[in-house]
């Protein structure tokens, strides 16, 4: 970065908010809004130079402008905000603890301190919390620090050139100490279980009581074969990728002799005991008591930042002559979310199981555990004598990737008014939120397809209540009859679709029924379900058949559910009757002149996936709901309002089965409707009707129906889904298209 700092920059007064702590903004605050929740400080009114950054190379600057084009690229309504370089900017001062995502609110014992944010003068500040957005992005927190300061809690700081284990150290120790079960339950040694022991660098069986580290990494595609031939059994061999070499250096660092890394501790030449700790991995990441993760560079040579011979990045600094203008750096959560690491399919849970996490970025190594996070250049717990002296009345500490997705505490929604209804409800939301994550990771090896899955499978049947999956499609083990049954819900889980950013492609090992059969993120229908009694299957007789022989409900589990179970998977038929919906039901001419909106409890379905897994994890739990509110406002539906386009026989849009329009956001097949309805009308494919939903206490109605292609033999397979929503205030009539009249056909899906 350059010394140089343009005039305009060097006449901006930072004395005048250092004068002013940033806790009493709310008295001081310049706007005179009653309503606004985010007061700030004028710091600049001129400042267009910001988006002419290409003539520019002020220090300052260039700091302003990122946290400017956070805002603009990740958080402006594109309906709201005119072209950037048009509109002139302010740069403005504002509360960090206010605005900080890392910082509960009422937090004791923490230093305010001001973060300088540009905004766009026409920008209605109290209409979204900027600076906390910002933050949360590729421009971090760009704090405005008295010259003369100590480090305080959340106050940020430099972030060392090294690692500091310190820092770890004291967030491990808080966690042990100040967290719950959630973050200190641990499992038990499982027998064969074998660790690297750091001090000897050997391979030596786990014990009962003993504490170990495990890694989770990437593999590169060239996959070096360091294989332990080599060298003596039982030895770690002498040439050990880089990311290995630094985190056994970390595990010692921190005080821990043991750690399990997958290429040393699973032996791969006893293919059975190899499949036996695959189907095990929960034990292992939830038994270990920190899981370091390597979320810089691309393989297992990258190395961690700080540790060994890879170097940080380094976060912005200008020291000025009234006060120091440090960026807290690229957010770590940010980071994590972007890297290599977070794209593979196999590292999906292994940070999900994980009770404590310690992730390596480019820039700095931050810490989640099951209750909160830190990270490096934040002042944290090891400025504290006593942990416990981090309190706060509400909310938790920092930001979490996975957050309680897979807590025990099942979050419920009050529009269910049967207890066991919402357990069940909660707990298959559950299921179709950590699948929607994992689909969207990337995997080598199409056959890995529900493997990679596996610990997070046997984690789900272990809970309770105890839940299981057919090949993916989800299935209560332990659950009332009356609604636990797999017929009331399976055709709603049967019905997903692939989100529309995504390439599906067939995985040859599944069946086509399920999402483990496609490579491609995906989701279900819903944001959630509102109890399986709003369920109204209308398949009839459905059951498994393998090898010709029919799968009684009763052996679901044993014969689905176990990964060790080798019958060949796409050998499994799904059996059922359902009703054709013939294709003269099918028309185009009943286009409407109206806005096709989507309803309000729709706003967190389809590509906003991740919004609803917050409403997911954080549904009982007051303070995240501002984030949620937040997230909601921001990302909610992004679909603008505008002029209905003329009508377009070649858009499924268009189309409606009998009154109602065909919902766009699942998933037809890949043609055009013309030769769907060709297709149909021939003969070759068929329109099965699966169920309806009546959710959002009858506001909300679904019909869902499958498409299928016959292929030889009476066997067919899945090629979309097609959905109909009926919105309440839009769409006259109270019934989808009359259905008693309907053929019915037997069809057995492979
Ligand atoms: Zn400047
Ligand atoms: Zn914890």
């Amino acid at each position: 970065m350059s010394d140089f700092i343009c005039a305009a920059c060097r006449s901006i007064d930072f004395k005048k908010i250092l004068k002013t702590p940033a806790g009493d903004l709310t008295v001081h605050r310049e706007k005179r809004d009653p309503y606004d929740r985010y007061p700030d400080l004028l710091l600049d009114k001129d400042t267009a130079r910001f988006s002419q950054l290409q003539h520019n190379d002020c220090s300052l600057c260039t700091i302003f402008a990122s946290t400017l084009c956070s805002t603009e690229d990740e958080w402006s309504d594109p309906g709201v905000v005119e072209d950037a370089s048009l509109s002139a900017h302010e740069l403005k001062a504002y509360s960090f603890l206010r605005n900080c995502a890392w910082t509960p609110e009422n937090v004791q014992g923490a230093e305010d301190c001001y973060i300088l944010l540009a905004t766009r003068s026409s920008t209605y500040n109290s209409a979204g919390n900027y600076a906390k957005w910002a933050g949360q992005g590729e421009a971090g927190y760009v704090a405005c620090l008295p010259k003369e300061r100590e480090a305080g809690l959340f106050v940020p700081q430099m972030i060392s050139e090294r690692f500091d284990s310190v820092k770890a150290r004291s967030w491990l120790r808080h966690c042990k100490k100040s967290h719950g079960a959630s973050c200190n339950e641990y499992s038990e040694v499982i027998p064969g279980l074998e660790v690297i022991d750091c001090e000897t660098l050997r391979i030596v069986p786990a014990e009962a009581g003993m504490q170990w580290v495990a890694l989770s990494y990437v593999w590169g595609q060239h996959q070096s074969q360091d294989n332990l031939g080599d060298t003596e059994p039982g030895v770690l061999p002498s040439d050990i990728p880089r990311t290995v070499r630094d985190t056994i250096e970390v595990t010692i660092t921190l005080g821990y002799r043991y750690l399990w890394i997958d290429r040393y501790c699973i032996n791969q030449e006893d293919a059975a005991k190899k499949h036996d700790l695959i189907a095990k991995m929960d034990i292992i990441y939830r038994g270990a008591d920190l899981t370091i993760a390597a979320a810089a560079g691309h393989d297992e040579n990258a190395g961690l930042p700080g540790v060994g011979t890879t170097t940080r990045k380094k976060q912005a600094i200008v020291e000025l002559d009234s006060c120091t203008i440090l960026s807290t750096g690229p957010d770590p959560a940010f980071k994590t979310e972007q890297s290599r690491w977070r794209s593979r399919g196999w590292t999906f849970q292994e940070g999900l199981l994980s009770r404590r996490r310690l992730i390596f970025t480019e820039y700095q190594s931050w810490f989640e555990c099951c209750e909160g996070g830190w990270m490096e250049a934040l002042g944290g717990p090891e400025l504290l004598n006593n942990p416990d002296e981090v309190r706060c009345t509400s909310g938790k500490i920092g930001r979490s990737l996975d957050g309680r997705l897979l807590s025990h505490h099942l979050t419920s929604r009050g529009l269910i008014a049967d207890p066991d209804d919402r357990v069940i409800a909660t707990r298959l939301d559950q299921f179709a939120q950590i699948v929607g994550r994992y689909s969207k990771r990337d995997l080598t090896f199409d056959e890995d397809s529900l493997n990679a899955f596996a610990g997070v499978s046997r984690h789900l049947r272990d809970s309770d209540p105890q839940l299981s999956h057919i090949f993916g499609i989800p299935y209560m083990v332990s659950a009332p009859l009356e609604l636990g049954s797999a017929e009331k819900y399976m055709f709603y889980f049967l019905s997903w679709r692939h989100s529309r950013d995504s390439s599906p492609r067939r995985r040859p090992y599944f069946p086509s029924w399920t999402w483990a059969g496609w490579a491609g993120g995906m989701g279900w229908m819903t944001g959630r379900l509102d109890g399986v009694t709003a369920l109204e299957q209308k398949m009839r007789d459905i059951h498994f058949e393998v090898d010709g022989r029919v799968v009684v409900r009763e052996a679901y589990v044993d014969t689905f559910d176990s990964v060790s179970c080798e019958i060949p998977k796409s050998d499994v038929i799904l059996c059922f009757e359902a009703q054709v919906v013939p294709p003269s039901l099918f028309s185009w001419d009943t286009y409407e002149e109206r806005r096709d909106i989507s309803s309000d409890e729709d706003s967190a379905d389809g590509e906003d996936e991740d919004i609803s897994d917050e409403e997911v994890q954080s549904d009982d739990d007051a303070p995240d709901e501002e984030d949620q509110g937040d997230d909601d406002s921001v990302n909610g539906d992004s679909e603008v309002m505008s002029e209905s386009p003329p009508p377009d026989p070649d858009d499924w849009n268009t189309w409606a089965v009998g009154t109602n329009r065909l919902w766009d956001r699942a998933q037809p097949p890949d043609c055009d409707p013309a030769t769907f309805i060709d297709n149909l009308e021939k003969g070759r494919w068929d329109c099965l009707l699966l169920g309806d939903y009546n959710g959002n206490a009858g506001y909300s109605h679904r019909r869902f129906m499958l498409v299928i292609e016959w292929l030889e033999n009476g066997l067919a397979h899945r090629i979309g889904s097609v959905v109909l929503n009926r919105q309440h205030y839009l769409d006259r009539g109270n019934i989808f298209f009359d259905d008693t009249e309907l053929a019915w056909k037997s069809v057995r899906l492979v």
